[in-house]
């Protein structure tokens, strides 16, 4: 282990517990997606949410970059427009394999306008460098809502679909290898399920057909310690999948 990791896993809380090892074979959770070029095309076809196209979903699945960031900063689709400080789009390289969703923009985000600015944003930055990864350099950072629900309270699934679109062709333009999905909130929107993370967690999920690997939320392994070793193979499987599809 390099004493560059040593030092990031030491502030987790993780070393000297923690060692990389080799671990047991991954496990889809569901049968193997057509293969990327196929799968961008079926996922133009076949947003999250399911039925026919409204027009507006159509019109944000066609937008290039520019578009949909001016979309998402002037976004009214629901009440979250009226509280909101700044909207919330995203960071990071938009060619990254490595895609994270949280699950909506805190206080300090709302402020900011970036994702994971604040305490659980820099155990994030902890956690990314401990498998030598970097927010920015091959990591795109976003979550399911682009606003802050006041008060920091559970998103509403209204809001949730109608931020969906913006997700969906945040994915389609980054086209990542893997999706890491952050916390409960994040793992049950994406996966459409309300299994807990921990009977999601080590097995392989696709969302559009990408690989979904799921983890614990950071702002919840800061109130629980312990777990942070279960995000840590977390990290590990995700890395490990990664590399198995290259
Ligand atoms: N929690 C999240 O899910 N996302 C953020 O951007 C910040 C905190």
């Amino acid at each position: 282990m390099s004493a560059r990791r040593e030092r990031y896993l030491e502030e987790m809380g993780l070393a000297p517990v923690w060692k990389l090892r080799r671990e047991p074979a991954i496990h889809e959770a569901e049968p193997r997606a057509p293969e990327p070029e196929a799968r961008m095309q079926e996922q133009a076809l076949a947003p999250a949410t399911s039925g026919l196209l409204d027009d507006r979903t159509a019109r944000i699945l066609r937008m290039e970059w520019p578009e949909l960031k001016s979309a998402v900063a002037g976004c009214q689709a629901c009440s979250l427009s009226k509280t909101r400080k700044n909207t919330v789009f995203g960071v990071g390289d938009e060619r990254a394999d490595w895609l994270l969703v949280g699950e909506a923009p805190g206080a300090e985000e709302d402020a900011r306008g970036e994702p994971f600015v604040g305490q659980a944003g820099r155990l994030l930055d902890n956690m990314l460098a401990a498998i030598d990864l970097k927010r920015g350099e091959n990591v795109y950072i976003c979550n399911v809502l682009k606003c802050r629900p006041p008060g920091n309270r559970n998103p509403e699934p209204f809001e949730v679909a109608q931020c969906g679109p913006h997700l969906l062709r945040q994915l389609a333009l980054i086209k990542p290898k893997l999706i890491l999905a952050m916390g409960r909130f994040a793992v049950q929107s994406l996966l459409e399920t309300d299994a807990s993370i921990a009977s999601l967690r080590g097995k392989l999920h696709r969302y559009q057909g990408v690989p979904l690997v799921v983890t614990y939320h950071p702002a919840y392994l800061l109130r629980n310690l312990p777990d942070k070793a279960k995000a840590w193979e977390d990290l590990c499987f995700a890395r490990r999948t990664i590399a198995g599809l290259q």
